[in-house]
């Protein structure tokens, strides 16, 4: 018998990019590996490797919360919101998500050659009003200006600091078996308000970007004293991909009930006309709870009386297993898998 190599070879190589992909940028399993095979490699230290939104560090005795976030968005103005608006709430977000209290920020400003005057002037001013409203304060910054054809308009970084109460902790390795997992409205707005002006579609029923500010939310949440193991806001790769973040790194698994999660007719519609998954599709203004399951209740009654907490819903529970998994519980009754994607569906989302 004639000796047959039985050495097998994947059909589709998952060959190693050995440039940057779009993808990489997408919130998705490819972001994951750029983080781990080199950033986290090159900067290892705890509250890095704690990977929460926010990094939780110690100095002269207060505990601060910092975060930076950059904003590519496109186009930069959108219903509901615009790239100015969505770099102060974006921060102001991480840093609420760690349970901190805003207090300031920092900008940069990456501006192409030939950028109009009175737009910059537009999106500085939204900038200010979308500060004055969660009450922090930007207090340093810094310009830069690339030539025509080397940027893309106007990118902006904003950095942001906070201060978190002595004894709180939120955080993915707090979630616990049994815990009630919570969203606090509607979510794929935000993905699909960018998309209509970005590829020119008119929905029947216009979308308009969630991008609001969390840290009312937040703090009503705290003053209620329940017992919050985490949050997470719903931004790139939307409620599947956060999902899916806290059951690997809280190492447990998480179970959703599809009809629970709430989804407007505007973008299920335009969601299907599209193809897209609106569970996996950004918010900027949604975000995930975790707390045990007897203050389910009265979370939701909290966040309802919020006007951007209206739709909040108790969308499913936290189990033993499987371990860092996400399932689902469909509305014809099946279950399935919310897997990681590799990418985005939508890149240049923020
Ligand atoms: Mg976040």
């Amino acid at each position: 018998m004639p000796d047959i190599d039985f050495a097998l070879s994947c059909p589709v190589p998952m060959g190693r990019n050995e440039t940057v992909q779009l993808a990489h940028g997408g919130g998705g399993r490819c972001m994951r590996e750029l983080i781990e095979g080199v950033f986290l490699p090159a900067f290892r230290s705890a509250p890095l490797e704690a990977r929460h939104d926010s990094a939780i560090v110690s100095l002269g005795g207060a505990r601060l919360a910092l975060t930076t976030d950059s904003y590519v968005v496109h186009p930069r103005f959108f219903p509901g919101g615009d790239i100015g608006k969505l770099s102060v709430y974006g921060t102001v977000n991480d840093l609420a998500m760690a349970g901190a209290r805003p207090a300031y920020l920092s900008a940069g400003f990456v501006l192409e050659e030939g950028l109009g005057l009175e737009e910059l002037q537009r999106v500085v001013a939204s900038m200010r009003e979308a500060a004055a409203a969660c009450g922090v304060e930007l207090v340093t910054g810094d310009t830069k200006v690339v030539d025509r054809g080397k940027g893309d308009g106007l990118f902006i970084n904003t950095t942001g600091l906070g201060l978190v109460e002595n004894g709180l902790s939120l955080h993915p390795r707090a979630v616990r078996p049994g815990d009630a997992v919570l969203v606090s409205s509607d979510v794929g707005r935000h993905g699909i308000a960018v998309l209509s002006v970005r590829e020119g579609l008119a929905f029947e029923t216009p979308v308009e970007s969630d991008c609001a500010p969390l840290t009312p939310l937040v703090q009503a949440l705290l003053d209620a004293n329940l017992s919050l193991h985490c949050l997470r806001d719903a931004t790139r790769g939307g409620l599947a991909t956060v999902l899916n973040e806290i059951a690997v790194d809280g190492g447990v698994g998480v179970e959703v009930d599809e009809t629970a999660i709430p989804v407007t007719d505007g973008v299920a519609g335009a969601c299907e006309m599209l193809g897209l998954d609106p569970l996996y599709v950004a918010c900027e203004g949604r975000m995930v709870v975790f707390l045990p399951e007897a203050e389910a209740n009265r979370a939701l009654a909290v966040l309802r009386a919020h006007p951007v907490g209206l739709g909040a819903s108790r969308i499913g529970r936290v189990n033993e297993g499987p371990k860092g998994m996400v399932t689902m519980k469909t509305r014809l009754g099946g279950r399935r898998l919310l897997d990681l994607l590799s990418g985005e569906q939508l890149p240049r989302i923020c």
